[in-house]
C-alpha cells in the first residue's frame, strides 16, 4: 500500500481529481480513529459528532467488533449464497431474537434493505392481500430519506436527489410527514404498505407528533396494509431504545436495518419482520452476492451481542437527556430550534447567523466534527460511547461558533 508524505490539501486534491463529486466533505482528512475520536493526517484530533450517520453507534473500532472481524478473517469471509456457511443461521436467529421478529433477509447497504422491503411488500400485496397485478401502492412521507437507488429516489421529494434521474418507478404516493389525517386519506384498498422513518434523520432529525406512529399502525391494521419502519438510522439504540418505534409502543410488520448493524466495519443491512410477509420470497426471486456473507454475519453477531446488553440504549437515553438539556440552553442564544431523541439532535441555527456549512467548518477548526443537513441545520449524532464531558466539550464549541465568541 502506498502512503503519501502529503498534507491535507494534497489528499483533498487527489479526491477532487479522481473521485466523482457526489459529496462535498469538510476539509478534514482522517487517518485514524478510536472510540469517539478521529485523528487527521496532520495529527490533529477531533471529537466525532456524526458517527457515520449512526453507522458508528459503538464508536470507531470497538474492541469486541474488531475482535469478531479479525477472528472471522482467519476462517472464511465469503461463500456466496450458493452454499451454506456456519454464521448465517446464527446471525439471523440472534437478530430475530433481539428484534422480536420471525424472519431475516440479509443484504448489504441500507438502500438495498429498503429496495428489498419494497419488493417483498409488493409481492405480498399480490399473493396474499390480493391486489390486482401491477396496481400495488406504497404510501411514503414527504422529506423522506430512504437511499439513492433509482426506485428510492422515485419517491424522494428532494429535487437535488431526483433531478435528471428519471424516468421514475411508479407506485408510490407521498403524504406530509407527521399528518395522520393525510395518511388516512392516502390509504386505499390498493395500499400494500406504508413506509416511514419513525424519526426523519436527513430531514433534520424530525420527531413526528405524539400519537402519529400509533395512528399509522392503526390505519394499516384497518386497511390490511403493512407498516414498514425504516430504522436504518433511528434504530439500534440511537434514540435510547432498540427501535425509535418503541417510544410509542408500536410494532412494524417489517423493519429495515443497516448502518450500525455493521458496527462501522462492514456494510450489513437486513429486512426483519413477519414470517408470512418475508416468507413470500422463493429461491431465485431476490438476492445479493455479498448479502449475509460470513464476515458480515460475524460482525453483525458481535453488534447484536452489544445491543443485547441494553447498555448502549441506556447510554443513549441518559446522555441524550444531558445533550438535549445543554442544547436547549442555546435556543434563543444562537439556535432557533432543537429536535431529537436520545443521543441524536437536529439543531437549527438562528436566521442571520452562520449557515450550517459555515458552522460545521468552524466546529471542525475547534476539533468537533458534525455535518449540516439543508441550509442552516446541523445533525448531531455522537457515537454512543461518548462521555458527558465530551458532550459538554462539543456543545461548548457549538455555543462559541453560533455566538461568534
Ligand atoms: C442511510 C439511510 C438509508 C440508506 O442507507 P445506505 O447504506 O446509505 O444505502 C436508508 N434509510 C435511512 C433512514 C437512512 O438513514
Amino acid at each position: 500500500m502506498t502512503t503519501f508524505a502529503a498534507g491535507t490539501t494534497d489528499y483533498i486534491a487527489l479526491d477532487e481529481q479522481w473521485s466523482t463529486h457526489n459529496y462535498h466533505p469538510l476539509p478534514v482528512v482522517i487517518a485514524e480513529a478510536e472510540g469517539a475520536w478521529v485523528t487527521d493526517v496532520t495529527g490533529k484530533r477531533y471529537l466525532d459528532f456524526l458517527a457515520g450517520y449512526s453507522a458508528l453507534n459503538f464508536g470507531h473500532r470497538h474492541p469486541a467488533l474488531v475482535a469478531a472481524a479479525v477472528e472471522q478473517l482467519g476462517r472464511v469471509t465469503l461463500t456466496s449464497r450458493a452454499f451454506h456457511h456456519d454464521q448465517l443461521g446464527l446471525f439471523c436467529r440472534e437478530l430475530a431474537e433481539l428484534t422480536g421478529t420471525e424472519l431475516v433477509l440479509p443484504m448489504n447497504s441500507g438502500a438495498e434493505a429498503v429496495e428489498s422491503a419494497v419488493k417483498v411488500a409488493r409481492k405480498w400485496a399480490y399473493q396474499v392481500k390480493g391486489i390486482p397485478d401491477g396496481q400495488a401502492q406504497i404510501v411514503v412521507a414527504g422529506s423522506n430519506f430512504h437511499g439513492r437507488t433509482t426506485t428510492i429516489v422515485s419517491f424522494s421529494t428532494d429535487e437535488t436527489a431526483r433531478a435528471d434521474f428519471g424516468p421514475f418507478t411508479p407506485g408510490f404516493v407521498t403524504v406530509k410527514y407527521g399528518d395522520a389525517d393525510a395518511l388516512a386519506d392516502a390509504i386505499t384498498e390498493r395500499t400494500a404498505a406504508v413506509l416511514l422513518e419513525p424519526v426523519q434523520g436527513e430531514a433534520g432529525v424530525v420527531v413526528p407528533p405524539e400519537g402519529y406512529l400509533a395512528r399509522a399502525r392503526q390505519l394499516c391494521d384497518e386497511a390490511g396494509a403493512l407498516l414498514i419502519a425504516d430504522e436504518i438510522q433511528s434504530g439500534l439504540a440511537r434514540t435510547g431504545t432498540l427501535f425509535a418505534l418503541d417510544h410509542e409502543g408500536v410494532r412494524a410488520d417489517l423493519y429495515t436495518l443497516g448502518k450500525a448493524l455493521g458496527g462501522g466495519i462492514m456494510p450489513v443491512s437486513a429486512v426483519v419482520g413477519r414470517r408470512d410477509v418475508l416468507g413470500v420470497l422463493r429461491p431465485g426471486e431476490h438476492g445479493s452476492t455479498f448479502g449475509g456473507n460470513p464476515l458480515a454475519c460475524a460482525v453483525g453477531r458481535a453488534v447484536i451481542s452489544l445491543l443485547a446488553t441494553g447498555e448502549f440504549q441506556e447510554r443513549s437515553a441518559t446522555l441524550g437527556r444531558h445533550l438535549h438539556a445543554r442544547l436547549g440552553e442555546l435556543v434563543g442564544h444562537g439556535l432557533a430550534e432543537v429536535r431529537g431523541r436520545g443521543l441524536w439532535a437536529g439543531v437549527d441555527i438562528a436566521p442571520g447567523r452562520l449557515t450550517g456549512r459555515q458552522a460545521s467548518e468552524a466546529l471542525a477548526t475547534r476539533g468537533v466534527l458534525c455535518k449540516e443537513t439543508h441550509d442552516n441545520t446541523l445533525r448531531i449524532a455522537p457515537p454512543l460511547v461518548v462521555t458527558a464531558e465530551e458532550l459538554d466539550r462539543g456543545v461548548d464549541a457549538l455555543a462559541e461558533v453560533i455566538t461568534g465568541a
